[in-house]
């Protein structure tokens, strides 16, 4: 555990963050101005530039890292990833504050701009203000704050922000990682402001499982359907056995990571799309279905293995089709992540609940997320197991029109982080 600071030294820290505010909005409107709407991963570069800019007057080593080699890179949509880093007396122990800067289309019904990073109602506008361009903002003005307070530091700060979060992460945090920038011989602590509300420390995520499966069957002229097999019929009674038979079984898995909503803690199957026969745009003639793809999102728990959930959808499809001779399924996998989660005791979520505590008045929840984000990929790939999402932002402004981040949170939730980093790499 480490030490709390001296009560003059966070006294200090505090003034400062206070004096920084006019400064973290500006900068945080600034970012939200620049569109970084992915997909398809659009002005990824001038996003990068600003924040690169902006690390180097905090005296920040700044490079940035563009992943060539990636499947999403292109000339006209490159994958720009921008990293700081201050050393203090001494490079150990490094704390690496990460944000995402992609963020996911508009979508309907905004009443404000949502690239104009408008201030009103002590709240900040725009797509991205909380998923989590004001968190990784309010990551950076916390580390100025330890320097416009006149501190030392004796270990590092890293700051990183990455592309396509929002797609999987692969060319952002998971390249860094995989090239070695990212990893547990360079970094002690990671902390990721994700919208994930200011009392609140994030331990984690479940598992993610998406799985195509394709149902076969045998066209024939739709007048006379009993001389085809449907593949949709197939689908139907496929989705059937699902509802009926696994839904009830996942419902009764409950893991014991805090996950919020508390209806999160069960394990999941979604159906998210199908796509079955000729296409719905298509003119259409009297065929029976011969094929049908459904998508299936199933979120597995830290508790289950991720063979033993594939297997039991395996068996599902098998059971389907012993009741059926002429029918035939197929799956593919089309994604796995693996459930993550901070190891108990973590120096780093200790000092962050302190911190909550002392800045809001008010006990700190430790809670776990109901998606998955960057995390996975410090720990899985980077070894980096000290992590853990921590912002400004409440969860349920995530991805929705009229986006929004709360000053008040903003201020709070940098003073929290920029007392914790103290605490964590020491200061003098
Ligand atoms: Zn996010």
């Amino acid at each position: 555990m480490t030490e709390p600071l001296a009560q003059g030294v966070a006294d200090r820290i505090v003034a400062a963050v206070e004096g920084l505010e006019e400064e973290l909005v500006d900068f945080s409107a600034d970012l939200i101005r620049i569109p970084t709407v992915n997909p398809p991963g659009a002005h990824y570069r001038p996003c990068a530039e600003l924040i690169g800019e902006r690390l180097c007057e905090f005296g920040f080593e700044v490079d940035q890292v563009v992943a060539e080699d990636s499947a999403e890179h292109s000339t006209a949509y490159p994958r720009v990833n921008v990293v700081g880093l201050r050393e203090g007396s001494s490079d150990r122990p490094l704390v690496h504050i990460n944000g995402h800067i992609d963020v996911v289309p508009v979508g309907h019904g905004w009443t404000v701009d949502p690239f104009g990073g408008e201030v009103k109602n002590g709240r900040l506008y725009g797509r991205g203000s909380a998923d989590m361009k004001a968190g990784l903002a309010c990551g950076i003005y916390a580390t100025e704050a330890l320097r416009r307070a006149g501190l030392e530091l004796c270990g590092s700060v890293e700051v990183s922000g990455t592309v396509d979060e929002e797609s999987g992460g692969f060319a952002g945090v998971a390249h860094l990682a995989q090239i070695g920038r990212l990893t547990a011989d360079r970094i002690d602590y990671a902390l990721i402001p994700e919208p994930l509300d200011v009392d609140r420390v994030c331990v984690g995520h479940r598992g993610v499982y998406w799985f195509k499966v394709t149902a076969r069957g045998q066209i024939g002229h739709g007048s006379m359907p009993f001389l085809g097999v449907n593949a949709i019929a197939e689908t139907g009674a496929l989705l059937e056995s699902v509802r009926t038979q696994l839904e009830p079984r996942l419902a009764q898995r409950v893991t014991a990571m805090p996950v919020v909503p508390a209806d999160a803690r069960r394990a999941t199957i979604n159906i998210n799309a199908i796509l079955g026969g000729q296409g719905g745009e298509d003119p259409q003639t009297p065929c029976v279905a011969d094929h049908c793809e459904t998508i299936f999102d199933r979120r597995f728990l830290i508790e289950e293995e991720f063979e033993a959930s594939k297997q039991e959808i395996v068996e599902l499809l098998q059971q389907v089709e012993a009741e059926h001779p002429n029918w035939s399924f197929e799956i593919e996998d089309l994604m796995v992540v693996h459930p993550t989660q901070t190891p108990d005791g973590s120096p780093l979520v200790a000092t962050l609940e302190h911190n909550i505590e002392q800045v809001l008045g008010r006990e700190a929840m430790r809670i776990a997320s109901p998606g998955t984000y960057d995390q996975k990929h410090f720990s899985k790939i980077g070894g980096v197991h000290h992590c853990v999402a921590y912002g400004p932002g409440i969860l349920e402004q995530a991805h929705q029109p009229d986006e929004w981040c709360g000053i008040q949170d903003m201020v709070d939730s940098a003073k929290v982080m920029a007392l914790s980093i103290a605490e964590l790499i020491g200061v003098r």
